[in-house]
């Protein structure tokens, strides 16, 4: 057996070529990557801590909008003024989730990647597709009450578990990599792929790929953004639905609308249902609950968690309402 190597990159072509070489694991905060590997679920052969990289500034860029590095802290994003400002949708994300220690810690590129919290994922005694490949899935006839209803697969059901992804999917935000075959950008949507028969891959990162930061686009004037969390307790807790919304209107008709849904997914679930259900549409409960409506219209509940499906659809109109004033 091969000794455990840990290594301190100083530079991202050092990163990603440790990270290439064997079966090695970036340490970001490590508050998601070590709870994995106390638990067994995850077994390196190396971690690479790249927290000595220059990856942590945001930054605005030329066109208007702000690059978060990858390792900007989810504490110093919630509360940076411009996100504050331009992009509240994200610092409520974020401030929704975890604790104040744990947010201190955590990296925009490590809760990218956070994994699932299916019971059965974090437990090595019961058979799992997506931590073993053709093992099973012990959650579609267990215990599934927080899993996924949009997404799934025979294979697998578990829900993306982040926050923050869910806001950035509603901002339409653009991932940045680099790897050793050169540098690559990525919009949210086409990041993350559904578990099919495959729930082993998540993304679509390849061995050496470093997620080097997250742009987010230029706001947009007049648009109104909102995230709704829903859990059971309020706090340090995952949610069982959650919203993210973008709104723009001109008098009492909606011209602009992004909607992402967090907790219902098996990836955080962009709704371009929801999206068309509302663009053109007067500012009215009918118009947010027909949204709400379509964005569930395909979902496929398992035994225990039907309830979401009235659950994501009530977070939905919840949220509209909140960013039109409208309560
Ligand atoms: C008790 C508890 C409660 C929590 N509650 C919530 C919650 O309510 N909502 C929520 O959204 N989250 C919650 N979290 C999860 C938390 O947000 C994540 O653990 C955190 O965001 C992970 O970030 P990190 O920097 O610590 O990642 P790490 O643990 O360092 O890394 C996670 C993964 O990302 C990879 N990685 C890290 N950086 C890079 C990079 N630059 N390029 C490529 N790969 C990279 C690592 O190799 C690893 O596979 C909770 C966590 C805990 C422990
Ligand atoms: S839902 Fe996915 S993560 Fe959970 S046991 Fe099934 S395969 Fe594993």
């Amino acid at each position: 057996m091969q000794p455990f190597q840990f290594s301190q990159a100083t530079t991202v072509d050092t990163a990603i070529k440790a990270q290439t070489a064997g079966q090695g694991r970036f340490l970001a905060g490590g508050t998601n990557l070590i709870d994995m590997m106390k638990l067994d679920v995850e077994r390196p052969s190396s971690l690479i801590d790249i927290n000595d990289l220059k990856l942590s500034a945001i930054t605005p860029t030329p066109d208007g909008g702000l690059l978060l590095g990858a390792l900007s802290r989810n504490s110093d994003v919630a509360h940076h003024p411009t996100v504050q400002r331009d992009y509240p949708v994200l610092s409520q994300a974020i401030l929704s989730g975890a604790s104040p220690q744990l947010r201190n810690m955590a990296s925009t590129a490590g809760n990218l990647l956070q994994r699932t919290r299916c019971v059965y994922f974090r437990d090595t005694a019961f058979p799992c597709n997506k931590r073993e490949h053709g093992s099973g899935c012990s959650a579609i006839d267990g215990f599934n009450r927080s899993l996924a209803i949009l997404g799934t697969s025979k294979d697998c059901i578990a829900t993306n578990p982040s926050d923050q992804n869910v806001a950035l999917t509603a901002l339409e935000a653009t991932i940045h990599i680099q790897g050793s075959s050169g540098k690559r950008d990525v919009p949210i949507h086409n990041f993350y792929v559904l578990p099919g028969s495959a729930p082993h891959i998540e993304t679509v990162l390849q061995p050496g790929d470093l997620i080097t930061g997250v742009t987010l686009p230029p706001p947009r004037v007049g648009v109104r953004s909102v995230y709704l969390k829903l859990r059971d307790r309020e706090a340090y807790e995952f949610a069982l639905a959650s919203a993210a919304v973008q709104l723009g209107t001109e008098g009492n008709r909606i011209t602009f609308a992004r909607v992402a849904l967090g907790g219902v997914g098996t990836r955080p679930w962009r709704s371009v249902e929801a999206e068309r259900a509302l663009e053109g549409r007067t500012v009215d409960l009918a118009t947010f609950r027909h949204a709400a409506a379509e964005a569930v219209r395909d979902a496929h509940p398992q035994s225990e968690n039907a309830f979401k499906v009235d659950l994501a659809q009530r977070c939905i109109v919840r949220a509209l309402t909140l960013a039109t004033n409208s309560a």
